[in-house]
């Protein structure tokens, strides 16, 4: 089979590797009918995830058809369509036993195009079949569920859940990217008065008054501050959201919290980032951080089928499985191309 493989730092290619093969009684092989990309996946590209070892395939993202099971997996069939998560769970250690999948102490967590084979290849093989796909239910479009593999529970769990946004709320969202938007989409369940979108790039602004932002902000040209003071008499946000994953967009964030609020850190970091308890310890403050554990995603597969949100609107473009490389050049160019979410099929 062809597979997108990691080279080392600033090297891929999509090329011929030996097809995946059951290796554990509860592995399920997943052909791939549709992939995406990952900010995640280019971070390993500059080299900032050094646990990935070159040779890896990348990819934690897939919608797919299973098309061998181990003898122990017990829910999955041969010929169900499934979502393959971004976290895998064994099911069984302290941490799955609490849904916290993502801290898996059984060979799961966030493994697929990481510390084993990702997604984005011809066939996948996915550890713990059972407990780590989704089945996708009638009328729900691949693309929409393969939003869900990653960015959906990540800015719903992470973001919205940790953050506590309540009905009357004023959100503001630091990063509207593809998980920025994606937190817009899962904040509005809550029914908050005003969501805030704060980022330097008009497109994305454009796109995230498209999601349901009330409020967008370029703090190149205003002041976010002054725009979140307006909306809520000096107080500051109930909830921000930090969807970049910086230093100044972090500070930048706990600048705009109201006293007693909460600060929901969704962005990867990869510098330190200084937090001001000198100015900060008086105002009762909530800051949370976290890697998604996926235990939202049944509920948002439900809500998806019942069209009360509609995450195929982040797909900007659409590429072939023989067009990889011109799918990461145009991912990683966002600036230039305008792109959110790119889909991978197998074909068109
Ligand atoms: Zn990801
Ligand atoms: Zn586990």
């Amino acid at each position: 089979m062809k597979a997108l493989v990691y080279q080392g730092p600033g090297q891929r290619s999509w090329q011929e590797v030996p097809d995946p093969r059951i290796q554990s009684p509860t592995d399920a092989i997943v052909r791939v009918d549709t992939v995406t990309i990952c900010g995640t996946d280019l971070h390993i590209l500059k080299g900032d995830v050094p646990e990935v070892e070159p040779g890896r395939i990348l990819g934690h993202e897939a919608v797919g058809t299973i098309t061998a099971v181990g003898s122990a997996v017990q829910n999955r069939k041969v010929g169900d369509r499934v979502l393959v998560s971004c976290i895998s769970a064994c099911g069984r250690c302290r941490y799955c036993r609490d849904g916290r999948y993502g801290q898996c102490l059984g060979g799961g967590g966030w493994v697929l195009g990481h510390l084993i084979d990702g997604t984005q290849a011809e066939y996948v093989r996915v550890p713990f079949a059972d407990t780590s796909t989704h089945l996708v239910p009638a009328g729900v479009t691949d693309d929409q569920m393969l939003m869900l593999a990653d960015i959906l529970p990540t800015s719903y769990e992470v973001g919205v859940l940790n953050g506590t946004v309540r009905p009357g709320d004023v959100v503001a969202i630091v990063g509207a990217g593809p998980i920025g938007l994606a937190a817009i989409l899962t904040a509005r369940l809550y029914s908050p008065r005003t969501i805030v979108s704060i980022d330097v790039a008009e497109s994305r602004l454009e796109a995230a008054r498209k999601f349901g932002a009330d409020v967008i902000v370029n703090p190149d040209t205003e002041s976010a501050r002054a725009v979140v003071d307006s909306l809520t008499d000096g107080l500051g946000a109930d909830c921000v959201m930090e969807a970049v994953g910086t230093p100044g967009t972090f500070e930048e964030s706990i600048r705009l919290v109201r006293a007693g609020g909460h600060i929901a850190n969704i962005g990867v970091h990869g510098a330190p980032a200084t937090l001001h308890l000198e100015d900060i310890w008086i105002k009762n403050l909530t800051i949370t951080t976290g890697l998604v554990d996926t235990y939202s995603t049944p509920t948002l597969i439900d809500l998806v089928a019942a069209h009360r949100i509609d995450t195929a609107p982040m797909i900007t473009h659409r590429f072939t499985f023989d067009e990889f490389e011109d799918a990461y050049d145009v991912f990683s160019r966002p600036a230039q191309t305008g792109a959110l979410k790119v889909l991978l099929a197998a074909s068109k």
